[in-house]
C-alpha cells in the first residue's frame, strides 16, 4: 500500500492513526486550506497552533496541545471576519479533505483534525 493509500484509508477510520502521522496529514491539509482562502482573496493571520501540553488556556485535552489545530482570523481589505458564518466556504473545504470544522460549534476560525474523539 503506498503511504497516499495509507492517508486515505485512514482519513476513513482516523482514529487508527498515531499522533505523528496525524500531524504529518494535518500540515499538509492546513496548507491546502491556505491555498484555498488565499485563492479567495482572504488574507490569514493565525493565532493559536500550539499550546503546551500543561498549559491552562482551553480545554485540557485541546487539540491545540496536540498540535492537531489552529485559530485562524481571515482578513479582506483591511477587515478582520470574526463572526463563524464568515468561515463557512473554508469551513466546508476543510471538512470535504477530511478536517473538522469548529463552526459546527460557533468557533469558525479553529480548523482541526479529530483524534481520541476531540474535534
Ligand atoms: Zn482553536
Amino acid at each position: 500500500m503506498t503511504k497516499l493509500e495509507r492517508i486515505h484509508r485512514l482519513l476513513t477510520v482516523p482514529d487508527e492513526m498515531n499522533l505523528g502521522d496525524k500531524q504529518e496529514l494535518f500540515s499538509k491539509m492546513y496548507m491546502k486550506l491556505l491555498i484555498f482562502v488565499h485563492d479567495k482573496g482572504y488574507g490569514v493571520r493565525q493565532k493559536h497552533l500550539l499550546r503546551c501540553k500543561d498549559c491552562k488556556i482551553g480545554h485540557k485535552r485541546s487539540l491545540h496541545k496536540s498540535s492537531l489545530a489552529i485559530d485562524i482570523v481571515l482578513t479582506k481589505d483591511d477587515n478582520l471576519f470574526s463572526q463563524t458564518e464568515d468561515y463557512l466556504e473554508a469551513g466546508e473545504y476543510w471538512e470535504s479533505i477530511g478536517g473538522s470544522w469548529g463552526g459546527r460549534f460557533s468557533d469558525g476560525g479553529h480548523f482541526s483534525l479529530a483524534h481520541n474523539g476531540m474535534r
